[in-house]
């Protein structure tokens, strides 16, 4: 029986954080790891690596966020062209760019998933003020699939933050319900919102430790899980 067969759950959405980015061989490997998974996967993309638009002054941030939306776009475009070293992925954007990359829909998806191709989902809700973490939450309600992947740069949900604070708890387990009450730095209220309403776990992991992914689709102690 193949490693596989081990599998827990039939299709996710990961939401790459734009750090991975930063790191050909980082993303060289998560590539990889996902390429030949034999379950309906979607990949969106972050831009952090390259603008945060809730960096900028408020006066700006429109702009930034569009700028902030086209390095998801760009990101999206490493991620294909890395992807296709191992497989056949299918770039969707909610940015679209004639030649480029074509625009989302939620059927060119599924149609995606039929094949067994992996779909990159770049360009956020399409829209400046949100994050790709809104994003990530409303396409994996869209496209109905079983678990959320939050990769980061930590293992999982901290009391706080774990790279400034020593003493910071780690939790393994969580309610959506306590995350929102207690404004854990998870992803935004937005997404979280979502994802509580519709009953999408979430597991929020570290995307920089090799195995993580399969790990967790083997519902492996990895991360912190949300439900
Ligand atoms: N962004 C946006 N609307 C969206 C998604 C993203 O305006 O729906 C912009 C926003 O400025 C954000 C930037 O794109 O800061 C990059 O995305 P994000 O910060 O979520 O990337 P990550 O931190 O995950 O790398």
């Amino acid at each position: 029986m193949s490693e596989d067969s081990d599998l827990k759950f039939n299709s996710f959405v990961l939401k790459i954080t734009g750090e991975v980015f930063r790191s050909p061989s980082t993303l060289n490997r998560i590539c990889r790891e996902i390429a030949h998974l034999p379950v309906k996967r979607a990949l969106v993309v972050g831009g952090g690596n390259l603008i945060r638009g809730r960096t900028a002054d408020w006066e700006k941030r429109l702009l930034f966020d569009r700028i902030g939306l086209l390095s998801t776009v760009i990101n999206g475009l490493l991620l294909e062209e890395t992807l296709r070293r191992y497989c056949d992925p299918f770039h969707l954007s909610s940015l679209p760019i004639p030649g480029v990359v074509e625009g989302y829909s939620k059927e060119k998806a599924e149609g995606a998933f039929l094949a067994c191709r992996p779909v990159i989902i770049s360009g956020g809700t399409g829209n400046p003020f949100f994050s790709t973490d809104t994003a990530c939450a409303l396409r994996a309600v869209e496209l109905k699939v079983e678990l959320v992947m939050k990769g980061t740069r930590v293992k999982g949900v901290y009391s706080k933050d774990p790279e400034k604070f020593r003493n910071a708890k780690f939790y393994k387990e969580l309610t959506y319900e306590r995350v929102l009450r207690e404004r854990l730095e998870v992803m935004d209220q937005t997404a979280l919102l979502l994802l509580a309403e519709a009953k999408v776990p979430l597991v929020v992991f570290d995307i920089f430790q090799e195995g993580n992914i399969r790990r967790i689709l083997n519902k492996e102690k990895v991360g912190s899980w949300i439900c």
